[in-house]
């Protein structure tokens, strides 16, 4: 009560429950702009009383079948709304798809020209040269290097065949190669890389290159050789360096040999020399020795103090001259003749000069220990007799006079020789004459300290190495000595 017909349309249209409902208004107004209120307040339609039954039933029951069919409509067109948006949807995320693939698809290629670009620029400024050869022997790419190596422009070498007659393949003295051991060949026979397979190829100037190659198959997808690609490096320098050097050393042995040849020459005639000198000293030594051993017997008494003082020494240097001449004969006697070597029981060559040193060594209060497992060398009695006898004797000069004499001879034994030490506990040889005391007359001592020649260990060494074997010396001042004499067993 209160309000009117409009005022509750407007309220039921507020209501979210009735909103719905179709509603018609039944009235006696049959004013326009009342009609038009009605409308506006959400009616659907008017009745004007006096009203049939029948036509407000059919009224209500077109309005409730225009409602059902306009929520219908509603919500056909929801759906369609909805399956635009999900398609929409779809439509947009495949959009996004495709752009992602096309800027991965861009990159992808940007790298692989970057890729392309590195390569290409290895190749360009690599010092090797690059080839490829397809499988029919066709050369499809070259490097720069190749060009310059090859001494081709790139086109022309990629219009050639690997063997083509413009350069001939040749082995490094300028002969024909057999096809089978080119290295494309190769490749294509085993389909496996090779590795520095080298051969010269001949420019149609006449230069030879020097090449060592490596090679290395690319299969196709059913895994068939579809080209080869070469890395060739150009070796002419380091060839020419290898022949000069060849051609020097050859150049340098035979100087040697010419060098030795004279040396051998002129040692023999200075042997000789040696030789015939003290040969024909031997004469007038004798006779100078003869006249003042004479004079000592028979006019001695007849002579003052220093007169005869003066024969002594004439006596004492002329003993000392005939040693010396002996000793040097008998070194240049070493090597004239021939020298028979032959298998000699060191055990006997020594036992002889045990016997030979036994006086010396007792008065001298010394000991000699020799091993007994001494080896049979291949040598000659008597160089050995001379070799030892020679050390022992020095260890028995050069003693101290502080410590009892001991001297120890052990071998050693190698793959085909033996070495056999020689060791005293004597005086001692500085470092600085290890080498020089195996030369003619070199002696570190007076005549007066310790008698000798110097000549002893220069026979002694040459005896050696006339058995080719070797004599050398470890030794310190007062430590005493170690001669090891190196000699073949076989
Ligand atoms: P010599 O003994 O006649 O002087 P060698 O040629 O036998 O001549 O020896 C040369 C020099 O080497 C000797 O003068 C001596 O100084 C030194 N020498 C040789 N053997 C020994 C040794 N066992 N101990 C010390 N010095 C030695």
């Amino acid at each position: 009560p209160g309000i009117d017909g409009f005022e509750i349309c407007r309220r039921l249209k507020a209501d979210e429950q009735m909103r719905e409902i179709p509603i018609i208004f039944m009235t006696i107004v049959t004013k326009t702009e009342d009609k038009v209120r009605g409308f506006e307040a959400g009616g659907v339609d008017y009745i004007t009383k006096p009203f049939q039954h029948e036509e407000v039933l059919a009224r209500v029951t077109t309005h409730l079948r225009l409602r059902d069919l306009t929520r219908r409509l509603e919500e056909a067109n929801e759906n369609l709304e909805r399956r635009v948006q999900k398609r929409t949807a779809a439509l947009s995320q495949a959009n996004q798809e495709l752009q992602a693939e096309i800027a991965e698809r861009i990159r992808a290629e940007e790298a692989l020209e970057r890729e392309r670009m590195l390569l290409a620029n290895i190749m360009e400024t690599s010092p090797v040269s690059i080839i490829v050869v397809n499988r029919a022997g066709q050369l499809t790419f070259a490097n720069s290097q190749a060009e310059r190596v090859l001494g081709l422009v790139k086109d022309e070498i990629t219009q050639r065949t690997y063997n083509a007659p413009a350069w001939r393949i040749t082995d490094f003295a300028g002969g024909p190669l057999p096809d089978e051991k080119l290295p494309f060949q190769q490749v294509m026979a085993i389909q496996k890389p090779v590795y520095d397979v080298q051969h010269a190829i001949e420019w149609p100037d006449g230069r030879r290159v020097f090449l060592a190659i490596n090679g290395a198959p690319l299969l196709d997808e059913l895994g068939q050789v579809k080209s080869v690609v070469f890395a060739l490096q150009d070796i002419t320098k380091r060839k020419r360096a290898e022949a000069e050097i060849r051609q020097l050393n050859q150049e340098l042995e035979q100087r040697v040999a010419d060098r030795t040849a004279e040396l051998e020459t002129a040692n023999k005639e200075l042997e000789a020399f040696a030789y015939s000198v003290s040969h024909d000293l031997r004469a007038p030594l004798r006779a100078i020795n003869g006249f003042t051993t004479i004079l000592a017997h028979r006019h001695r008494t007849n002579l003052n103090n220093e007169g005869r003082h003066y024969l002594d020494n004439i006596l004492q240097a002329s003993d000392q001259m005939a040693r010396l001449i002996d000793d040097l004969l008998a070194y240049s006697r070493l090597g004239r003749s021939g020298v028979q070597r032959q298998p000699i029981a060191l055990d006997d060559v020594f036992s002889l000069l045990v016997e030979e040193f036994a006086p010396r060594l007792k008065e001298s209060g010394g000991s000699l220990q020799i091993s007994d497992e001494l080896p049979v060398v291949m040598g000659n009695k008597t160089l050995l007799t001379q070799i030892f006898s020679n050390l022992l004797d020095n260890a028995l000069t050069y003693r101290r006079a502080d410590v009892p004499l001991q001297i120890t001879v052990t071998p050693q034994t190698k793959a085909k020789a033996v070495i056999i030490r020689v060791c005293d506990n004597g005086i001692g040889i500085a470092p600085a004459y290890h080498d020089k005391i195996f030369n003619i007359f070199q002696r570190l001592h007076s005549e007066e300290e310790y008698p000798g020649t110097g000549i002893g260990l220069a026979t002694a060494k040459k005896s050696v190495e006339i058995l080719s074997g070797r004599l050398w010396v470890e030794s310190e001042v007062g430590q005493g000595s170690v001669f090891f004499v190196r000699l073949p067993m076989e």
